[in-house]
């Protein structure tokens, strides 16, 4: 695969699960990567980790839903590491779990203020750069309930449907400028947000036994593809994991 060496990449919610593991391997493949989570410290465990292992990490605390915040993470990015390539919106959340008859308005307000502002925030804080700077890659981590209503996910699936809607129109407004927009939906993965989902019962996802969830590694594999100019012809589009032929492109048979 392509070499990532001089390239810098901003990941959001990089604490933990997938945005984890995209954050170490866009490091191995030689990018510098800024790494983000409202839990500071657990991200620069992470940045630590990467560099104690030859790699180029820094980390700061920051909750996506702050566009302040977030511009300030852009700013610090260029400044530390030298530019801003890469832009993967990870961060996202689960709750409220419940039924929207019983839902509580402002955890339904605050998970679209994750899922979807948060992305447009990290967004709208580097495009101008990325635009004048002659180009970037923006991943948007969606979710096959972008697609598929589930019970007592009405708020995550809200965000998710409108982050894919995102993800198109970035496209068409930059793809002619040098802005690859991708959407990856990671398929059903073993991390903490797929404890808290099993925790709760509330619908098929809820119920997918631990041992059927796939390991975080393939995930990663895909969406750090998408970072690579061998991913050029799927720009614009939401790309699954659970799709065959994607799978066989990036070497999962
Ligand atoms: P996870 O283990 O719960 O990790 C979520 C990460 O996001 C953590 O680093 C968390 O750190 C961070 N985060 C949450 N809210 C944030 C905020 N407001 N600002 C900044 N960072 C925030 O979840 P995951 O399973 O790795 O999920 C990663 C992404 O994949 C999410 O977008 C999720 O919707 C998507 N996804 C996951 C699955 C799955 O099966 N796991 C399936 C489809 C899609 P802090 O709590 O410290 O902020």
């Amino acid at each position: 695969m392509a070499d990532l060496d001089g390239r810098v990449a901003l990941v959001t919610g990089a604490s933990r699960g997938l945005g984890e593991g995209v954050a170490r391997a866009l490091a191995a493949r030689g990018a510098a990567v800024m790494l983000v989570a409202r839990d500071g410290a657990a991200a620069e465990a992470v940045a630590r980790s990467i560099a104690a292992a030859g790699g180029r990490a820094e980390a700061m605390a920051c909750d996506v839903s702050d566009y302040a915040a977030v511009g300030r993470v852009v700013d610090r990015t260029r400044a530390a590491l030298g530019g801003l390539d890469i832009l993967v919106n990870n961060a996202g959340v689960i709750e409220p779990i419940a039924e929207i008859a019983t839902s509580d308005p402002a955890e339904w307000a605050r998970s679209i203020s994750i899922n979807l502002v948060g992305a447009y925030n990290g967004v709208r804080a580097v495009l101008p750069g990325m635009l004048s700077g002659g180009g970037g890659t923006i991943v948007n981590v969606s979710s096959g309930a972008a697609y598929r209503p589930l019970e007592g996910w009405s708020a995550y699936c809200a965000g998710k449907a409108g982050l894919a809607m995102l993800t198109r129109a970035i496209a068409l407004e930059a793809s002619g400028r040098g802005i690859r927009a991708f959407g990856f939906s990671p398929g059903t993965i073993d991390t903490e947000m797929q404890a808290k989902i099993r925790a709760s019962g509330i619908n098929p996802i809820s119920r997918i036994p631990r041992s059927e969830l796939s390991p975080v590694e393939h995930a990663v594999r895909g969406l750090v593809y998408l970072c690579t100019p061998e991913a050029d012809d799927l720009a614009g589009q939401d790309v699954a994991m659970r799709d065959d032929a994607f799978r066989r492109r990036i070497g999962l048979g």
